[in-house]
């Protein structure tokens, strides 16, 4: 009996991370929206399990609703976190939040209702809704609270733990949950006199649901992850103010460091900063990948179109680009119709497929929406192999550039002429 329950609830969590991971995994082609509705859903069916459905376990009754599905909502909200930044996982956050309460809204007119039975003896269960209702208000306010407080936890942990990706995840997950629990059953002990033994069996379930996805997630990381790129480092004020909608602040203060036409960062960033992220990544062990971008016979774009719609075609591309971007990767504006990408932690390959990205869309965008095709050659440098001075890799980007001009434009080099074209 313990054992057939163990068992299913471990097949509960192996399918919920599998669906959620492969979503995650596969953002960028489906659109990370397909994830955004997978979590909604769930989240329903785990307020009404944990308003109605409860197992015994050896070590107490829980609640398979709050051990494989809230569990694993939080730590996948913090996973969406560390792959994209707080711009995107405050989306589900605000989004479960608002939902909850249209929810509970709703269900409170709903029980106004004078309802009809279609088939004999199936009424609503008016009790559950009232359940429901509760603890909705209740679970989300906490919800709200975990889901940042895991990511600011995670970031805190970071100047601690650095790189061991997997020992931060752990901690996250142990610690808010002990944290969630608690508060959830502070408020079922008040309300409805939950006995003590019914936290401690959610907490040691909790627990044991945390060191569970910690194992998927190290399995996740050895088949289909590297874990370098799953780690992060932002500041912690930062991410703070971007999760509670804040950031319009800092914004303005960095605005004054962004060119005006196309919103990229400034030359005078690429210098003022450049030099700290190449020497931060050469310093961890991690290469880093500076891309040169020119638009090709931009002269031509303008004399034919105008500057007007040259300038536009600039601010395009410039979106285009951005549109492509991991948080690790800088973007500055050097010139007219030249720009610099400076990508952390990536390594030539991956840039190489990343410059192919960009010059593609920047040419089918083109001949979809330009009354002339406009594209873009790309030379690459990595360092170390390329260099261990921003000028130095500069340098060698700029002479592949020059190469890909000189071998017919719209092309990638990475390594002199005898590369890709
Ligand atoms: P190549 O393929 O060799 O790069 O040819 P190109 O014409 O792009 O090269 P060049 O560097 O000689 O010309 C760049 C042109 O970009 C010159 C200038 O008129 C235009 N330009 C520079 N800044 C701006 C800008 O802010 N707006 C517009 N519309 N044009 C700009
Ligand atoms: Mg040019
Ligand atoms: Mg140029």
């Amino acid at each position: 009996m313990a054992l057939t329950n163990t068992l299913l609830l471990l097949a509960q969590a192996a399918l919920y991370f599998a669906v959620m991971m492969a979503l995650l995994h596969g953002r960028r082609a489906a659109g990370v929206g397909v994830f955004m509705c997978a979590i909604g859903v769930m989240h329903f069916l785990e307020t009404y399990l944990a308003s109605v459905f409860y197992i015994q376990l050896p070590f107490g009754i829980i609640s398979p609703g709050s051990t494989v599905l809230f569990s694993g909502k939080l730590l996948m909200i913090l996973l969406l976190y560390i792959r994209e930044d707080a711009l995107v996982a405050r989306q589900p956050i605000y989004g479960l939040l608002i939902g909850n309460f249209l929810m509970v809204g709703l269900v409170i007119l709903l029980r106004n209702h004078d309802t009809v039975a279609v088939s004999a003896g199936r009424l609503p269960d008016i009790a559950f809704v009232d359940e429901m209702g509760f603890l909705m208000v209740w679970g989300t306010l906490l919800l709200f609270v975990d889901a940042i407080l895991i990511i600011v936890l995670y970031e805190f942990l970071g100047d601690r733990f650095g790189r061991h990706l997997v020992l931060r995840f752990l901690v996250c997950g142990a610690l808010v949950l002990s944290f969630d629990q608690a508060g959830f059953f502070l408020a079922l002990h008040y309300v409805s006199g939950a006995p003590w033994n019914v936290f401690l069996g959610g907490w040691v379930a909790k627990m044991s649901a945390t060191i569970v996805y910690t194992v998927l997630f190290v399995l996740y990381l050895k088949y289909f992850g590297e874990e370098d790129r799953w780690i992060s480092n932002r500041p912690l004020r930062d991410v703070f103010a971007t999760l509670t909608y804040r950031e319009r602040y800092y914004d303005l203060l960095e605005a004054s460091t962004r060119d005006h036409l196309t919103g990229v960062l400034h030359r005078s960033q690429y210098d003022e900063q450049g030099p700290a992220i190449l020497k931060a990544n050469l310093g961890d062990g991690r290469p880093l990948s500076l891309l040169v971008i020119d638009v090709d016979h931009f002269k031509q774009v303008n004399d034919r179109l105008g500057h007007q719609v040259g300038d536009e075609v600039l601010k395009a591309i410039a979106r285009l680009m951005i549109e492509n971007l991991r948080s690790e990767d800088h973007l500055y504006r050097i010139g007219g119709e030249e720009f610099v990408l400076l990508c952390e932690a990536l390594p030539l390959e991956a840039a190489k497929s990343l410059a192919e990205r960009l010059r593609k869309s920047i040419d089918r965008f083109s001949s979809i929406y330009f009354s002339e095709k406009v594209t873009v050659s790309i030379g690459i440098s990595s360092a170390p192999a390329d260099g261990r001075s921003l000028s130095e890799l500069f340098r060698n980007a700029d002479r592949r550039l020059y190469e890909a001009k000189s071998q017919g434009r719209n092309r990638v080099y990475a390594s002199g002429l005898d590369d890709t074209a």
